[in-house]
């Protein structure tokens, strides 16, 4: 047996086979020429083999697929066989450039005069990308990019994973996800959770290991142990058996004594709301809708945004529905939007501050807000990300108003706004605590690196005093506004259990989560939680407030959480 300590970011014991993410293909060299002894007739052959091979394989793959996948298969299959693809590289050839380069500047020509043409064309420039991609993995004979296909349920290891990873990632077929990189917070860990799959992050070395090697995944743990032994066995087998007890939750958050903690769910659309409605979600606590935005060249109109809002409003009637304006920058840019150039993308203009610089775009989110309120049931809260001064809020409430919204709210994801909670609060309605981005604002540790996953969690003292702040603010001056948290943090189920205990007000996770911060929660009083509270305040490292306060709420273990 061999063991890789990661991190472990989404719970769950299993035993599989590995499956490696191949690495992206790099571009070939400019200028590159034609082997030596190699006609420009049988370079052309051999890019329309290779051409070939990628369009019948998704093909095969589209053959195979159902709904949105089998769409998005059968369109990249057609263009791996454009015609003005394949003659643009054929001319470079005969000029003398080899295969591979050929077809990377005809893909990148064609991808542009998609994108200028605009609306449906633009989105299909990515698709020439990559089916330019595949054909040269093809050519260089290495694996595709993107996620592996087998038909065999595996373990997928690769070194981070993207959100445009997911649009290919079926959840049928990947048993748990495992990466060399990546911290607690990354697209992985947040993308894991969401499909209910255990995960574990900056698992250093993972990515050495040969496809089909066996391993076992402990995902609350945050191991990796390749060829397990029978008692690793034996633990994922048990796992299988409580997995089912933990699908069901009540539709109620509470602790033991009854102080009532409104379980809601985070949601990037329509389809996500419909099923965090069905595992009993009491709300919406984290609309993002960059998620609507993601893979646009343009800004999509009021119109079109407004039926994606309605789309999830109307799946909680009567409920309260938390939307996040637009997110861009940082981890998640938009072309139209932010500046890729940026030295330091986290600390840029990114959410709320694009308003600064490109504005229009918020007031028209805003305008497309109300009126898929308005044709809605929902009660619709807007918080504004990156909120980071009391000024800032005010003018966010002001634009909120003027748009007809009345729930103005902010996020607290910047240190300073949880520090001057008091005087943020006193110009909007509530706040919600994106943890994610408060670990690593308060840490100084980019939340997408690996080898700073052990200060980028949210168990870190330091992090859990800002919670405190935030509701301490909330309770200044006699207001006593709502604060909740929509970061990862609440999916922990022994992490909810403090923040319960700090005082937050709501916990908002992905559905898939809910049963079991639920079935945990409901073990302890709220005078409990808040002895456990303070506990992990007075830790000296995050580590020890985890374990201090794990050892103290042993349903943890009886469930594998
Ligand atoms: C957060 O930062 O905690 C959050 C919820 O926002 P995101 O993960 O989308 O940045
Ligand atoms: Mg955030």
């Amino acid at each position: 047996m061999q063991n890789f300590p990661g991190v472990g970011v989404s719970p769950g014991r299993i035993i599989g086979t590995i499956r490696q993410m191949p690495k992206p293909i790099s571009e070939p060299p400019a200028g590159e020429q034609l082997a030596a002894g190699t006609t420009p007739e049988e370079a052309t052959a051999a890019l329309k083999a290779a051409a070939g091979a990628v369009h019948d394989e998704l093909k095969a793959r589209a053959d195979h697929a159902t709904g949105d996948g089998k769409a998005v298969l059968e369109a990249t299959a057609l263009m791996a066989k454009d015609t003005m693809l394949i003659k643009g590289a054929a001319k470079l050839i005969a000029r003398g450039s080899s295969p591979q380069r050929a077809i990377w500047e005809s893909g990148s020509s064609v991808s542009e005069m998609l994108h200028n043409l605009g609306g449906y064309m633009a989105e299909r420039a990515t698709d020439v990308l990559d089916v330019r991609a595949r054909i040269v993995a093809e050519l260089r004979g290495v694996p595709a990019p993107g996620i592996p296909t087998s038909n065999e349920p595996f373990i997928l290891v690769a070194e981070d994973l993207a959100p445009a990873d997911t649009a290919t990632l079926d959840p049928n077929k990947v048993l748990a996800l495992v990466t060399a990189g990546g911290g607690p917070q990354s697209h992985t860990a947040i993308i894991a959770r969401s499909l209910g799959l255990p995960a574990v992050v900056a698992a250093v070395g993972v990515d050495e290991l040969p496809d089909g090697t066996e391993v076992y995944v402990d995902g609350a743990a945050g191991s990796i142990t390749a060829n397990p032994d029978d008692s690793l066995r034996a633990a994922a087998e048990a796992w299988a058996a409580t997995a089912s007890l933990l699908a069901e939750f009540s539709g109620t958050g509470s602790t033991a004594d009854g102080h009532l903690v409104p379980l809601l769910a985070n949601v990037g659309g329509a389809k996500d709301a419909q099923a965090a409605a069905k595992l009993g979600a009491q709300g919406v606590g984290l609309f993002r809708t960059e998620f609507c935005f993601l893979e646009r060249d343009t800004e999509p109109t009021v119109e079109e945004q407004a039926a994606a809002y309605k789309g999830v409003f109307d799946a909680f009637p009567g409920k309260k529905v938390v939307l996040r304006t637009l997110d861009a920058g940082a981890d998640k840019p938009l072309p139209f939007l932010t500046d890729s150039t940026e030295p330091n993308p986290a600390l840029g203009v990114r959410g709320y501050r694009t308003d600064f610089t490109t504005p229009g775009v918020l007031d028209r989110q805003l305008e497309a807000i109300a009126k898929a309120e308005k044709e809605s049931e929902a009660d619709v809260w807007v918080m504004a990300p990156m909120i980071s001064t009391a000024e800032e809020a005010a003018r966010f409430a002001t634009m909120c108003a003027e748009a007809g919204i009345k729930t103005p709210g902010v996020m607290v994801e910047v240190p300073s706004a949880a520090l001057t909670a008091d005087t943020i609060l006193r110009e909007v309605g509530f706040a919600s605590l994106g943890t994610n981005d408060l670990t690593q604002y308060a840490m100084a540790a980019d939340r997408q690196l690996g080898p700073l996953a052990g200060l980028n969690t949210p168990w870190q003292p330091a992090v859990l005093r800002l919670v405190g702040l935030t509701v301490e603010g909330s309770r200044a001056e006699g207001h006593n506004k709502p604060v909740g948290v929509c970061g990862e943090a609440a999916a922990d189920p022994a992490l909810a259990v403090v923040l319960t205990g700090l005082g937050v007000t709501t916990l908002s996770m992905t559905a898939r989560s809910l049963a079991a911060v639920a079935a945990v929660l409901k073990t302890v009083t709220l005078a409990e939680a808040q002895e456990l509270a303070k506990l992990a305040l007075s830790a000296p490292s995050a580590v020890e407030a985890r374990a201090w306060v794990r050892e103290k709420l042993p349903v943890l273990e009886e469930l594998g959480l």
